[in-house]
């Protein structure tokens, strides 16, 4: 078993955070496993080496080590490059350059209001969809954003039927299979973007090739990110990897029912650590 905390250095972690890297951190001791930490940094205008640090001695405090080197998303940069050029040369990607208005006015209906959201925010209308590499002729765009082609992918998919993965509800317990079909993430996701124009890289994208490249068995994160993993099983189809078993827990919500987001400074673990809080203090927090 190997399982990961991944997080984005873009602020202090707070104690959603700390209960996803416990959780992680707690299976694979558990099963004398592995526990690895990855640093999401391909938002280079808002990662800093400061939140890095503070993530490594927030870590340390609360008692978690992790095995091996941590692995930087921006260290991996040709790798997200080289599957998007092969995804180019197979018309699975194909490039846009709509901005987040030209797709919500594309998207909405005259006279009928708000257009269908996805987890990514409004489902692409189709605009750009036949900017493809038209068979490998064309060079593969720098200035433009590279969006999965769903339909593509339901052609490339057609013999993979229903998909799959395993969502373990409560750890310990057997897994639930969640199923799901390439019609309905075309429905109600969309064609994704997989890099963006100032990144060359997405979320989805790198997520899914690093957690095959460190050999994840086990994902564990928020539930939030539930629906992204549909897009994630999928891709990993396309590219021939690997799906691991995932986990996606309760989120920790502030005394209002509010989700703790980042920008909230005052749940910070550096805070709590600061007030004199314990590691145990911190687990009773987020109900453990
Ligand atoms: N980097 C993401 C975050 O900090 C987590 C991604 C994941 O666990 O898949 O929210």
């Amino acid at each position: 078993m190997r399982t990961r905390f991944a997080p984005s250095p873009t602020g202090p972690l707070h104690l959603g955070h700390a209960y996803s890297a416990i959780l992680a951190h707690d299976m694979a001791r558990a099963h004398r496993g592995e526990f690895l930490v990855r640093i999401e940094d391909i938002d280079t205008t808002r990662s800093r080496p400061e939140w890095e640090n503070l993530i490594y001695e927030d870590l340390n405090w609360l008692g978690l080590s992790w095995d091996g080197p941590v692995l930087r998303q921006s260290e991996r940069q040709q790798a997200y490059r080289d599957t998007l050029q092969w995804l180019w040369d197979r018309n699975l990607v194909f490039a846009c350059t709509c901005s987040r208005r030209d797709v919500i006015e594309a998207a909405t209906a005259p006279n009928e209001g708000t257009p269908p959201q996805g987890p990514d925010g409004v489902i692409y209308p189709g605009t750009c969809r036949a900017r493809t590499s038209d068979g490998g002729k064309i060079p593969m765009p720098e200035d433009a954003a590279l969006r999965l082609s769903m339909s593509q992918t339901g052609v490339a998919l057609r013999d993979h039927g229903i998909l799959d993965f395993e969502e373990l509800d409560t750890l310990g317990n057997l897994p639930t299979r969640i199923r799901f079909t390439t019609d309905e993430v075309s429905r109600e996701i969309g064609d994704v973007v997989l890099a963006r124009r100032d990144m060359g890289t997405s979320y989805h994208l790198s997520v899914v090739l690093d957690d095959a490249h460190q050999g994840i068995t086990h994902v564990i994160r928020g539930e939030d990110l539930f629906e992204a993993t549909r897009i994630h099983v999928l891709l990993q189809h396309l590219l021939g990897l690997k799906t691991p078993v995932y986990h996606h827990h309760r989120l920790i919500r502030d005394d209002q029912g509010k989700r703790l987001a980042k920008r909230d400074d005052a749940r910070a673990i550096r805070t709590h650590r600061e007030d004199g809080a314990s590691p145990d203090d911190i687990r009773r927090m987020v109900g453990l």
